[in-house]
């Protein structure tokens, strides 16, 4: 398995950097975001139980999403490119995701995070909030996953960094200039099949 994972703060537009990732370059994608609005959706206890966590704009507690994360990896062939989109968001995430990982000699390949500045994600939160129907998409929303984000899921750019996995790619671009980014970043750093391992890691 490829393991391809995406780092950023909410509205930095890593939805849809990774679909086109998907389209083009054959991943298959794991957003838990998208998960868990099925799961919403769906009405199952479970969607009950992350509805207040989401709506609030708290990270859903690790246990639950880890288990979600990983009983969906045991389903996937040993062949899949995967692109994790939303996870992990915490340290105990991204922790357990390398021991379930190692565990099946598997490892997470890559990491790209993709950066903007606050200003352009509460521009870009505003517009979509206007578009997808979102209901975690307030401002007062938007503050509290800001929030989550700095204390939360920034730290994990250190882990990967220390790890020499992490990429940065700059998302204030257009859609065309941050795809291609993204693009170029995975030639570059993840081997396709049949080639040989990564050529080098920062
Ligand atoms: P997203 O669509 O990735 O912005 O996620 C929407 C919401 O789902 C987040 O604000 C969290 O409440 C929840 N969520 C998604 N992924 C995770 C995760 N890995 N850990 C905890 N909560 C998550």
């Amino acid at each position: 398995m490829q393991l391809l994972v995406f780092l950023g703060p909410p509205g930095v537009g890593k939805g849809t950097a990774a679909e086109r990732i998907v389209t083009s370059l054959g991943f298959l994608w794991l957003s838990t975001g998208d998960r868990l609005r099925e799961a919403q959706r769906s009405g199952s206890l479970f969607g009950q139980r992350v509805t207040e966590y989401m709506n609030s704009g708290r990270l859903v507690p690790d246990e639950l999403i880890i288990e979600l994360v990983e009983s969906e990896i045991a389903t996937l062939a040993p062949s899949t490119r995967l692109l994790l989109d939303g996870f992990p968001r915490t340290l105990p995430q991204a922790i357990a995701l390398d021991e379930n990982l190692a565990r099946h000699a598997n490892q997470v390949d890559l990491v790209i995070e993709l950066q903007a500045d606050q200003d352009e994600l509460v521009r870009r939160i505003r517009g979509r909030s206007q578009t997808d129907g979102r209901t975690d998409d307030t401002l007062e929303t938007l503050q509290h996953r800001l929030e989550e984000f700095h204390r939360q899921t920034a730290p994990l750019t250190e882990y990967y960094q220390s790890q020499g996995k992490l990429q940065v790619v700059d998302a204030r671009g257009s859609l065309d200039e941050v795809f291609e980014s993204v693009r170029l970043c995975i030639g570059e750093y993840l081997a396709v099949d049949g080639e040989d391992a990564p050529r080098h890691h920062d």
